[in-house]
């Protein structure tokens, strides 16, 4: 249980929703720390890929986990960089061989048990934003703001390509982004363990119509409702 005056914000939601922008964002104004939990998913993929470490080798799954993955985030002129080992994996976790093998992954639960419990030490204290799929259902149960985003596939295929070729990845088509974002949608939703789904408490935001700028400033206030509410129980 978090008992400073911060919060702790969840953004849920499925694949290219704008979540890691939000969410970085509100920490930004926040002055919380930010953290991108697909990105952990992302890592320990790499690793599996790059190592061969078959999903079903239970014990070379474990000890992969316990033994040889490092990781940790480094703020690199003002960008959010995932390490893998002490090596910069930002751009390699963002690619198709990645986002392919990521969701399978994913499913896989002594992976989600370790992830987990590394993301609850992070944000043990509050004053953080986290992204990711089960962070409002599993992760952090308690936080204060808890948000689920979604937008149609069309909006989110475009964003997507965006991104992608913003950061000169050049390996996809736009039928291959949308595949890749439908196809991990499936199993996140469907996998038995923490499967993707918004949280009771959680508020539903659409932002298929609306900009960045306008979903920034709704949360932006919901938080500080929330902040000044904590500070006010915290005095009492
Ligand atoms: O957020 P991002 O799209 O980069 O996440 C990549 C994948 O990691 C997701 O499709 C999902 O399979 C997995 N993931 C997860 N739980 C989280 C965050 C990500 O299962 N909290």
């Amino acid at each position: 249980m978090n008992t400073s005056k911060k919060i702790t914000i969840a953004v849920d939601g499925f694949a290219a929703c704008g979540k890691s922008t939000l969410a970085k964002a509100l920490a930004k104004e926040l002055n919380y720390a930010y953290v991108d939990s697909g990105a952990m998913y992302r890592a320990v993929t790499l690793y599996f890929l790059d190592n061969n470490i078959d999903l079903d080798d239970k014990e070379a799954v474990q000890k992969a986990l316990d033994e040889q993955i490092y990781i940790e985030f480094r703020n690199i002129d003002g960008n959010n960089h995932t390490f893998l080992n002490g090596i910069d994996v930002e751009e390699e976790i963002r690619s198709f061989r990645v986002s392919d093998f990521v969701s399978p992954v994913a499913t896989v639960s002594a992976v989600r048990r370790t992830l987990v419990k590394i993301q609850q030490a992070i944000g043990k204290n509050g004053g953080i934003a986290m992204d990711g799929r089960d962070i409002g259902t599993v992760v952090f149960k308690d936080a204060e703001l808890k948000l689920f985003l979604t937008a149609s596939i069309e909006e989110r295929t475009n964003r997507r390509l965006q991104e992608l070729q913003s950061k000169n990845i050049q390996d996809f088509t736009a039928e291959a982004v949308a595949e890749n974002l439908k196809t991990r949608d499936h199993i996140d939703s469907t996998r038995a363990d923490s499967p993707l789904m918004q949280a009771e408490d959680a508020i539903e935001i659409d932002n298929s119509l609306l900009t960045p700028e306008e979903q920034l400033a709704y949360t932006l206030e919901l938080a500080k409702d929330l902040i000044a509410e904590k500070k006010k129980q915290a005095t009492v």
